[in-house]
């Protein structure tokens, strides 16, 4: 009986030897994923005993309703109309009120039961999605940088959040069904045989036919469901990307574009949807009439046959073989919601099954002394041919400044990304006081290092919350605010109505470009780390602010060493090795003095930076450190 119900499981078994490959391996995967969904069941056994035990007693009450009937309609022909009979539990009772007595008593039984199975089957499986989400959310917090580049944020989101909601159906309402109605279905079936077993048996012929039809719809069901999830993906990726970007789609009349867009993606969506609802609500007519012919066949046999049954029997029959109906259909109805939360599980699992940032180092050291060596890096993106760097060696000793300059594109930032191992370099070494860089624990080699990123990120929170993240969050409000004088942005902060304390709102939506960066610079200040990298840090401060921030940080240098990406010269000039770098290539090397009267590549980007520096800043001091 529960064969149908749980399409996916039993039927393999049967159709594995004619199914062509394709199909036998999405069959076995969907087994696969079913059971692994189960797998995350069983810290739950308990609570799901309970709720299953509810749905023994909720199951068990339906047919006693049919018993009910029995006596209620025996006793409407019995000559009095009323009279002792003999009742099960209640015992030898007067007609008029044994009735309506058991039917309190089997409605209170099926309440209990109906309160117990979808409480504690409800407690499951918000356990179970809590438990999902966590481990989705945890995974992405050690995926690589690559996955990041690879997948758009709209579906990893929409993962986290949708996708989890169906599993959600798959588990309550699926299981809900498949167990309530399931037994449901088992009790009125086992009333029937035990009442007459012959005119059952008709029931048993009509099976085979449903099941067929509930199989074939549910492949149909999980092909659509996966559909709609990449649509639904796009719908939030279209959306988000238009929220974040508001100013460029109003300043270039991107508009209609994005209009278009998410008309074309929301019609899409709509579409599959629709399609959905079409395939089950073609199939539940169906297979309602299916189950309705077979309802005709019991009347005519229940007429045909009846024998010297009572008027009672015959009527509890009919009204229980009538009930049946019901359950099937929602049983057949059930395998649409498990496919659907298969076909989350599914992606939610190719997520969980990512492989984390590589992390098999080992060094741990308490704290370096900041000395930095590339030999021979060459870098490559995942799935790019181009390769992005090639053969760089150099050598920051303790303490040292060197500055990276180059045209846009030259591999600066990339460089910059693998000393933190945020990409694998397959092909030379970065070793740090000596150690390569694979050689650390992540942690540990992320602890030595301050980065400035050329995109900064804030979150929405505080001024202190934002310079003081994650393992700097202890730190006394005096430390973030040396930090933040530091980083020439305690002048800012204090003029602000609640000072360290003001929301800066969505990635600091509420601050200035160059109010954004000297955050992002305080932070990295605060961190107070051996090796400091600034990608781009003080691009959009104005040469005041530059220059105060470089004296602070002269001022500290002199225990750290500064990996420095800029454009502005005057932050390069000082450096104790200025690397040229052209095409992933470090092209020239040495310090201001020595490259600028080469007439080289250093040469013509001062020339060109120096009539940049004249055009931008009024201020005069700019060009003459030029
Ligand atoms: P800029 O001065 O504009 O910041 P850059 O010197 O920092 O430039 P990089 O960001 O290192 O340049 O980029 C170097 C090259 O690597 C570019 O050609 C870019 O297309 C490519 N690249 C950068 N990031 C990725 C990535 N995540 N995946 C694939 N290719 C990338
Ligand atoms: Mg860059």
């Amino acid at each position: 009986m529960l064969n149908f119900c749980l399409p996916i499981s039993p039927s393999g078994r049967t159709r594995k030897l004619l199914m062509p490959q394709a199909a036998r391996s999405s069959h076995d995967s969907s087994l696969k994923i079913y059971f692994r969904l189960l797998r995350y069941l069983r810290p739950f056994i308990g609570l799901f005993l309970v709720s299953l035990f509810g749905y023994v007693i909720f199951a068990s009450a339906q047919p006693m309703l049919a018993v009910i009937l029995k006596y209620f309609v025996d006793g409407l022909n019995a000559p009095a109309g009323v009279g002792q009979q003999e009742f099960p539990l209640i015992g030898r009772v007067e007609l008029m009120y044994g009735v309506p007595i058991l039917t309190l008593i089997i409605i209170a039984w099926q309440g209990l039961g109906s309160f117990l199975g979808n409480y504690y089957l409800a407690r499951v499986s918000l356990g179970l999605i809590d438990d999902l989400r966590r481990a989705l959310f945890d995974g992405l917090l050690k995926l690589p940088n690559r996955y990041f580049d690879q997948n758009n944020s709209g579906h990893l989101i929409s993962r986290i959040t949708y996708n989890v909601t169906m599993v959600t159906g798959a588990a309550t309402d699926a299981i809900k069904i498949v167990i309530r109605e399931g037994l449901t279905v088992v009790f009125l079936f086992g009333y029937l045989l035990w009442m007459n077993w012959k005119l059952t048996l008709v029931i048993v012929g009509v099976l085979p036919i449903i099941g067929f039809t509930v199989n074939n719809a549910s492949r149909r069901f999980r092909k659509q469901a996966r559909k709609i999830q990449a649509a639904m993906g796009d719908l939030t990726h279209i959306a988000s990307e238009t929220i974040q970007s508001y100013r460029v789609v109003r300043s270039f009349g991107g508009e209609d574009y994005e209009a278009e867009r998410f008309r074309k993606a929301s019609a899409e969506n709509t579409v599959k949807q629709l399609r959905m609802v079409k395939t089950s609500s073609t199939f539940t007519p169906l297979l309602q009439f299916i189950t309705f012919s077979s309802m005709s066949v019991i009347l005519f046999l229940v007429l045909f046959l009846r024998g010297d049954a009572s008027a009672g029997e015959l009527v509890a029959y009919i009204t229980t073989a009538g009930m049946l109906p019901k359950p099937i259909r929602q049983l057949s109805e059930v395998s649409a919601t498990i496919q659907r939360g298969l076909a989350g599980a599914e992606s939610i699992f190719s997520q969980l099954d990512e492989q984390p940032e590589n992390n098999q180092g080992t060094v741990e050291r308490e704290r370096i002394i900041g000395r930095l060596e590339v030999r021979n890096l060459n870098f490559t993106y995942p799935d790019t041919e181009q390769p992005v760097l090639q053969n760089i060696n150099f050598i920051a000793e303790p303490g040292q400044m060197v500055a990276l300059v180059g045209r846009s594109g030259s591999g600066k930032s990339t460089l910059a990304n693998l000393i933190p191992r945020f990409y694998h370099h397959e092909q030379g070494q970065i070793l740090l006081d000596g150690v390569d860089v694979q050689d650390y624990t992540l942690r540990n080699l992320r602890q030595h290092i301050a980065l400035v990123t050329q995109q900064v990120s804030l979150f929405n929170d505080t001024i202190a919350n934002n310079i003081a993240y994650g393992d700097l969050a202890s730190l006394p409000r005096q430390h973030i605010e040396q930090a933040a004088n530091a980083a020439n942005a305690a002048e800012f902060i204090e003029r602000l109505a609640q000072g360290y304390d003001t929301l800066i709102g969505e990635n600091g939506i509420m601050l200035s470009g160059g109010q954004r960066q000297r955050l992002a610079i305080a932070r990295a200040i605060l961190k107070d780390a051996p090796l400091l990298i600034l990608d781009e840090a003080t691009s959009a401060l104005d040469t005041e602010s530059e220059r105060h921030i470089q004296v602070e940080l002269e001022n500290m240098t002199s225990n750290r060493t500064t990996l420095v990406i800029a454009h502005r010269l005057s932050t390069i000039e000082r450096a104790d090795l200025i690397l040229v770098m052209d095409q992933g290539r470090i092209v020239e090397r040495g310090t201001h003095s020595e490259l600028l009267p080469l007439n080289g590549y250093y040469t013509r980007l001062h020339a060109m930076k120096f009539a940049e520096a004249d055009d931008e800043d009024v201020v005069p001091e700019s060009s003459s450190t030029v």
